[in-house]
């Protein structure tokens, strides 16, 4: 599936391929609250980083956060967050450990979205004290990362589709 993509201000467009694009997985750490989450967490999408095409890249911020652990030295976050510099809107996540993927940002897509099954709630380790968690009963939780990767839970639901009728 194409995604059209688009910082609130316009100045960075952007589109993307992605085989299965359902918003399911939120992430409660503080970097995606502070950043992207106003309302407690931010949705990000798995897409093919190949197909990534931009207008406006002169606008593009990135930010690495640092990460700080107690009774550890503070490591950067290879995490590159690409904003517009302009509108301050959080657009994807790109990582050079996994180059081939990119992360957009849901609340950047201009393409209608499928509603996701369930969602996924994840870092609710990080989850600030103020946040409800807000899902159906069966939601997968996790206080870390998920056990399973995007792709691994498309394939789950579409098994599902299939058996369910
Ligand atoms: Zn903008
Ligand atoms: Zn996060």
């Amino acid at each position: 599936m194409q995604l059209e993509g688009s910082c609130h201000c316009g100045s960075v467009k952007f589109s993307v391929e992605a085989p299965s694009p359902v918003p399911f997985m939120r992430c409660y750490c503080s970097i995606c609250r502070k950043t992207a989450g106003g309302g407690g967490y931010a949705i990000n999408l798995g897409a093919d980083a190949g197909t990534l095409k931009v207008r406006g890249k002169r606008y593009l911020r990135k930010y690495q956060a640092v990460m700080r652990e107690e009774g550890k030295p503070d490591r950067q976050s290879s995490g590159q967050r690409h904003f517009c510099g302009r509108c301050g809107s959080a657009l994807w996540l790109w990582d050079p450990t996994w180059p081939e993927l990119v992360h957009p940002h849901a609340s950047a897509i201009d393409t209608p979205l499928p509603v996701p099954p369930e969602n996924a709630h994840i870092l609710l380790d990080s989850k600030a004290d103020w946040v409800v968690v807000e899902g159906k009963r069966g939601d997968p939780r996790f206080d870390s990362y998920p056990d399973f990767s995007l792709a691994e839970w498309h394939e789950r639901h579409a098994k599902k589709k299939g058996t369910r009728r």
